[in-house]
């Protein structure tokens, strides 16, 4: 079903990248309601309307979907009967099968392996003696996450030697885990995706992250790697995509490797944080092609027109936006939070260069 400008659509979720999805569903011509628990959020600061309270709150659900023709999610923690009860009424893309298998680290590195796409090497933890199992096997050093809730480096610890095992297990409170080898990467990169109601998909170029205290710090777009390296991130978004039957913008966060090969580290039912130079950087944005995959609108090209380099303003560096703003072909976008805390994400700016520059 296309859903034609002038139509409404529910974004679950308050933050920047609801904010700058409903910018983009407004340039289309449509309408936009939020769905948040949060006060004065981000997106509800830009959209048409919002309703404000907790994610299971049924009636305020069921209120959401009646005034809305499709739904989506900015982030993917939203909780899965949020997502499961508001689809009953009205149709949720990318689809709960979706956030499901990017909620949980083991599901989603089991799911990547059965379809082909290579991970690091993982095992379950539940208990202590599963992790005393496992991660000699895997060997020193390797990373103990949380299954699940984790984003910017939360939930996750790196053990260097077999001494740390106890208090690394200890830190994580019994919740449910996975163990994974660590990586020698030699650079972070990412590949964005949209696929259409039709099943067509388009690739931006795959880009480069630079991350600080686990929180993305810098992206490149595009990353320098070989054609063949190009070739094998698409390969792999769209196995990806294709074996979720998904529809809308992906995310796969990748290693390169030191052999050169590339392995998924996780992948994100949404639009993402080093997909913001699309903005400025390419012929459509992911936002505005993510509203267009899940509205059944043709995807717009996706072909890179700048060569960009994306800085996220976290915490204070918001009192440096003067300086970038006095910078030519520098554009400055802030999230309209008011509290400059550490480590939150306070705006982005996006420089642009010409592409052979
Ligand atoms: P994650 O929360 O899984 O996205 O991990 C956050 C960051 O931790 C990644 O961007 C990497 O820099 C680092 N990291 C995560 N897993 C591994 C791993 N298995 N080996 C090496 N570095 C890792």
């Amino acid at each position: 079903m296309r859903i034609a400008p002038g139509g409404t659509i529910g974004i679950l979720g308050g933050g920047q990248l609801g904010r700058m999805l409903a910018q983009a569903a407004k340039t289309l011509g449509y309408r936009t309601v939020i769905f948040t628990p949060e006060e004065d959020s981000p997106a509800s600061q830009v959209a048409d309307e919002t309703i404000i309270a907790p994610y299971k709150r049924e009636e305020a659900l069921k209120a959401f979907a009646d005034k809305v023709d499709v739904m989506t999610y900015e982030f993917e923690n939203i909780p899965q009967q949020t997502v499961l009860f508001a689809s009953k009424d009205k149709p949720v893309q990318p689809s709960l099968q979706a956030l499901k298998t990017s909620q949980n680290r083991l599901d989603e590195k089991t799911f990547l392996n059965r379809i082909g796409v290579p991970t690091t090497p993982f095992a379950a933890v539940q208990l202590l003696d599963d992790l005393v199992g496992e991660a000699p096997v895997l060997g020193f050093p390797c990373v103990l996450k949380t299954q699940r809730g984790g984003y910017d480096g939360k939930g996750q610890v790196l053990i260097r030697e077999r001494k740390d095992m106890g208090r690394a297990y200890a830190q994580m409170l019994g919740q449910s885990c996975i163990i994974e080898a660590f990586v020698e990467f030699t650079r972070e990169l990412s590949i964005i995706c949209v696929r259409g109601r039709s099943g067509a998909i388009q690739f931006y170029p795959v880009v480069e992250n630079e991350h600080r205290n686990h929180i993305l710090f810098r992206t490149t777009a595009p990353a320098l790697i070989s054609e063949r390296l190009e070739q094998r991130a698409q390969t792999i978004a769209t196995k990806i995509a294709e074996g979720l039957d998904y529809i809308g913008v992906l995310t796969v966060e990748l290693f390169e490797t030191v052999d050169g090969g590339l392995l998924v580290n996780e992948t994100a039912p949404r639009v993402h944080n080093s997909g913001h130079w699309t903005i400025e950087g390419a012929k459509t944005s992911q936002f505005e092609n993510h509203i267009r995959a899940i509205c059944g609108l043709p995807l717009g090209p996706t072909t890179q027109t700048h060569r960009a380099v994306m800085t996220n303003l976290i915490g204070d560096d918001i009192e440096k936006v003067p300086e970038w703003q006095a910078q030519p072909s520098t554009f400055v976008h802030l999230y309209g939070k008011t509290e400059a805390r550490p480590g939150r994400k306070m705006g982005h700016v996006t420089q642009i260069f010409p592409l052979d520059d």
